[in-house]
């Protein structure tokens, strides 16, 4: 068998008895299938990646399975890359050295559910898990909106917040993340668990320094949850209620969105349900909390469209609340028109709607703002997912820098390597944690800039320089 990425010299087809008994897919299309993800939201990761695809694909279904795939691969030096439900944005789950795939979706075990927490093997998917806890009153504290195809363990290697992190933070903050088990890639596989803080070692990693096996994560009690939708005929009255609604005493939301009139047109099962012409402020309020919720949207301005229960929404075939915010907001614009992509923003001071209202004078007809309100540290925060209508990349790196000029952080949604996008630097706690989970380096190794220049030293030397810092 002969390697479909071009990139290998390995026997696949020998390689894939060695795996015996796990399952394993090498029909070339199959295998081409599972080395995407969403990178295509970016045109520029698009050109990058598109032709970036594995050699086979392991199915293990069991912690065992999983052991013997990485022990074999660490025996015949092949390049791994951990693939959930494959939802990421940057390519973090293709293959770009080629090699094996293992899908972790065999291992949907929900193993333990307890008063605030939700124990599970690292491929159950996140909407089943949701549907388990509520029958224990209970629900994620965060998730993200692709819930039904997104597995926990992929959320927690490639994640970083979701819906509810407006009550609840983002996913590395204390408590959300209880507890990570994660194999290492050696000889003879070992787990190692991670509790408490520590489980920062792994989270975020993109899968480049252990293979988690089982997540524990935090729950909260369920609410019975409404989704209000409510128009505005300006942006900015759009965002000012937004940030108030965040910031209210009287209402707890586990989400808050705005989002620009000219994105709201491309939502077309919102048709005839909202006003014509104006920006959007979407949220998900407790039942207890809509007559507050109403009062303030009348006092700035807006208008209330629609508060529906679920049983409601779907009798009107209406979407999720949550399919018109975070990175479903970016796709409801594609479905139409793939010349859309998006940019990941840090608004500095969220109280501030002159800021954006000056930003969005400077930022063109082809940037439509859209921004999400979450919780950072305690405090209410908001980050712009805005639509780019995409015309090269010299005009993006004019957008950013215009973005810059006015004081908001760019994290580059356009990069495949972990140390841009949300990171911005270079982790070092994480590549010490790869160099003693994944000795021979051979997962995911090329989404890091960093570790070609630390994987001959030491974990320790490696840790030292998250203390002393180290240009890239
Ligand atoms: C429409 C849309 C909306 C989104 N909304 C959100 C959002 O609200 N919040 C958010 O944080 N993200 C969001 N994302 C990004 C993505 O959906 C989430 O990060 C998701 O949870 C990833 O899960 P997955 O199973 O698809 O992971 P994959 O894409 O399969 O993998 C993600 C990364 O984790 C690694 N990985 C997977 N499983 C393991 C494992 N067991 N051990 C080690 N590494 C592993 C992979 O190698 C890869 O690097 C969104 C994406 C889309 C397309």
């Amino acid at each position: 068998m002969t390697s479909i990425s071009g990139k290998t010299n390995i026997d696949w087809a020998a390689f894939a008895a060695r795996l015996a008994p796990v399952d394993v897919i090498d029909e070339p299309v199959l295998v081409k299938k599972r080395s995407r993800d969403f990178f295509w939201y970016s045109p520029i990761l698009n050109d990058e990646l598109k032709h970036s695809f594995g050699d086979l694909v392991a199915v293990p279904k069991t912690a065992d399975e999983m052991k013997h795939c990485l022990k074999q691969a660490f025996d015949a030096e092949v390049p791994v890359v951990l693939r959930g439900g494959g939802t990421g944005n940057y390519g973090q789950c293709v293959p770009v050295d080629g090699g094996l795939i293992i899908e972790t979706r065999g291992m949907d075990r929900i193993l333990e559910i307890g008063d605030g927490f939700i124990r599970a093997e690292a491929g159950a998917l996140m909407a089943d898990m949701n549907a388990a806890l509520k029958e224990t009153g209970q629900e994620m504290a965060m998730f993200p909106s692709t819930q039904d195809i997104a597995t926990v363990g992929g959320f927690v290697a490639g994640g970083s917040a979701g819906i509810g992190s407006l009550a609840t933070g983002a996913l590395r903050e204390p408590g959300n993340l209880i507890a990570l088990k994660a194999l290492s890639l050696e000889a003879d596989p070992q787990d190692h668990v991670f509790e408490g803080e520590d489980v920062l070692k792994i989270h975020h990693a993109w899968g480049l320094n252990g293979v988690i096996t089982e997540v524990t994560l935090r729950t909260v009690p369920t609410e019975d949850w409404i989704a209000c939708m409510a128009t505005f005929e300006t942006y900015e009255g759009a965002y000012a209620a937004g940030y108030a609604v965040a910031t209210a005493d009287t209402i707890a939301p586990k989400m808050a969105s705005v989002v620009d009139t000219r994105i709201v047109d491309y939502f077309p099962r919102l048709k005839g349900h909202l006003r014509a012409g104006c920006s959007l402020l979407a949220a998900y309020v407790p039942a207890s909390d809509v007559a507050d919720f109403n009062k303030l949207v009348a006092d700035l301005g807006g208008h209330v469209d629609l508060t529906l229960n679920d049983a409601d929404r779907e009798v009107k075939k209406i979407p999720h609340v949550f399919e018109f915010c975070f990175n479903h907001t970016t796709l409801q614009v594609l479905k139409s028109d793939r010349s859309a992509t998006y940019q990941q923003i840090g608004v500095p001071d969220p109280a501030d709607a002159d800021a954006i209202t000056s930003l969005r004078a400077d930022l063109g007809d082809d940037v439509w703002t859209h921004h999400e309100f979450i919780r950072l540290g305690g405090e209410i925060a908001a980050i712009d997912l805005p639509i780019i209508w995409f015309s090269g990349k010299e005009r993006l790196e004019a957008i950013n820098q215009t973005y810059r000029d006015h004081g908001f952080a760019v994290y580059d949604a356009h990069s495949n390597q972990v140390e841009r996008g949300g990171l911005h630097n270079a982790d070092y706690s994480h590549l010490a944690w790869k160099k003693r989970l994944d000795p021979k380096g051979l997962l995911n190794s090329a989404k890091s800039t960093a570790w070609e220049l630390v994987k001959d030293l030491t974990p320790e030397d490696i840790e030292a320089k998250a203390v002393t810092g180290m240009s890239q």
